[in-house]
């Protein structure tokens, strides 16, 4: 167990109070969604600590805001709408949303962070008024090209506030992998609790901690997700703010989501569901509220970092060739926590092409698009965004052309 005596000592984003407990320390790394021009590589670069706090109150794990929110989020290089999977995930939700709460042309959807409109199309296209809230100017420029309303802010009490003054209140109000990246947690949830009609849903999608935790998913911790939540300590955050969680889904997106749906306490036209206390109840049998289950994480990260290396050792030995797929936030994580760089990785692909004939921040390892990978015929690809291999697997099927072989880091390294 680390202790941070530091004499500034970080608070808590939720409680207040000082973080002294160490989750996990994967060294210096640079912000996640930097991505270098060739000009770069000669310059300096810029590194923040992956220093991850469990605060011993209220159980939130953390990172502290190295990087700021304005830096990540202004312009953004992700955009929702690459991911196959993720589209169909959209799909789902909405027409699941729309059954459920008997969502109509009266009803008013907002989404915060709605990125590129990968999942108000949907809505749009069943004739529900949407708004999208979106801070990157460049994502959310694809939002509105395709007929999406999107304010281009940041989401917050104040911006709530404005809204409801202007008349605009939602029945669904929705934020989905957006919960994790804010950095003034109460300010977001008192803006959730002021936008939402008096009965209104609000739905939250963010990786689950425990998952984090079982499945060794360290790679999912970068600059841009400063919180990482049991249900449990969800919960507690929303009640704090006059919200109560009545349903929860757990989700096999991103290693493993949790889908929490809330609601104004007043409102008891909606009982808090059985499998919503079952899942609490599972939490605090594995631990959830006490510390020490948070300090086993660490060394099982250091094991798999040992993992990853021995393959890539041994591949190396025997002379074969290993190339990346994906360039995802996480990838940066991984390889640069681990110190893999061209010399084990030859380049990795991409199907974004604001990333092709870039170089990935701090390992400088090259980013083609995905045609390289039939043109070179490596002997294994990585996949980096695991999350996503089965989909991934599909599309790489062609390499076994050549008796290619895949390859996931995470849990373990699995060859196949
Ligand atoms: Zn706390």
């Amino acid at each position: 167990m680390q202790t941070n005596t530091s004499a500034n000592l970080a608070t808590c984003r939720f409680c207040g109070v000082g973080l002294r407990h160490t989750f996990v320390d994967l060294g210096m790394s640079p912000p996640c969604e930097a991505i270098l021009e060739s000009a770069q590589l000669n310059q300096m670069e810029a590194f923040y600590p992956l220093h991850v706090f469990v605060c011993d109150q209220c159980f939130l794990v953390q990172l502290q805001e190295y990087v700021t929110a304005e830096d990540i989020f202004t312009e953004y290089a992700y955009f929702s709408s690459y991911s196959d999977s993720w589209l169909a995930h959209a799909k789902t939700y909405t027409k699941l949303m729309i059954e459920r709460f008997e969502l109509n042309a009266k009803g008013q959807v907002v989404e915060v962070g709605s990125n590129d409109g990968y999942l108000l199309q949907y809505f749009v296209e069943a004739g529900i008024p949407v708004l999208g809230i979106e801070p990157a100017a460049n994502v959310a420029k694809v939002a509105t090209g395709k007929g999406i309303p999107t304010l281009v802010k940041f989401f917050g009490a104040g911006l709530a506030e404005e809204l409801v003054q202007g008349g605009k209140q939602a029945d669904l109000l929705l934020g989905n992998n957006v919960l994790a990246q804010v950095p003034d947690l109460r300010g977001f949830v008192r803006g959730l609790k002021i936008l939402l009609k008096p009965q209104g849903i609000i739905t939250l999608e963010f990786p689950h901690l425990m998952r984090l935790i079982e499945e060794n998913q360290f790679d999912t911790i970068y600059h841009e997700h400063f919180s990482y939540f049991s249900f449990l300590t969800a919960e507690k955050i929303l009640a704090e703010f006059g919200l109560t969680v009545f349903d929860v889904e757990e989700l096999p997106t991103h290693g493993g989501s949790l889908r929490i749906y809330a609601r104004h306490d007043q409102d008891h036209s909606r009982p808090v569901t059985l499998r919503t206390r079952e899942l609490a109840k599972r939490e605090e049998k594995a631990g959830f509220t006490r510390l020490e289950t948070y300090f086993s994480f660490a060394e099982k990260v250091k094991e798999t970092k040992r993992k990853i290396l021995d393959f890539l050792i041994r591949a190396k030995r025997e002379g074969k060739s290993v190339a990346g797929y994906g360039a995802p936030g996480k990838g940066n994580t991984l390889l640069n926590y681990c110190g893999i760089r061209s010399d084990f990785l030859d380049y990795t692909v991409d199907r974004n092409p604001y990333k092709h004939g870039k170089f990935l921040a701090g390992t400088h390892i090259p980013v083609f698009d995905t045609g390289k990978i039939r043109e070179t015929k490596p002997d294994y690809v990585l996949i980096l965004p695991w999350n996503l291999k089965r989909e991934i697997s599909q599309q790489l099927s062609y390499v076994r052309e050549w008796g290619g072989k895949l390859v996931v880091p995470i849990p373990d390294v699995e060859i196949y």
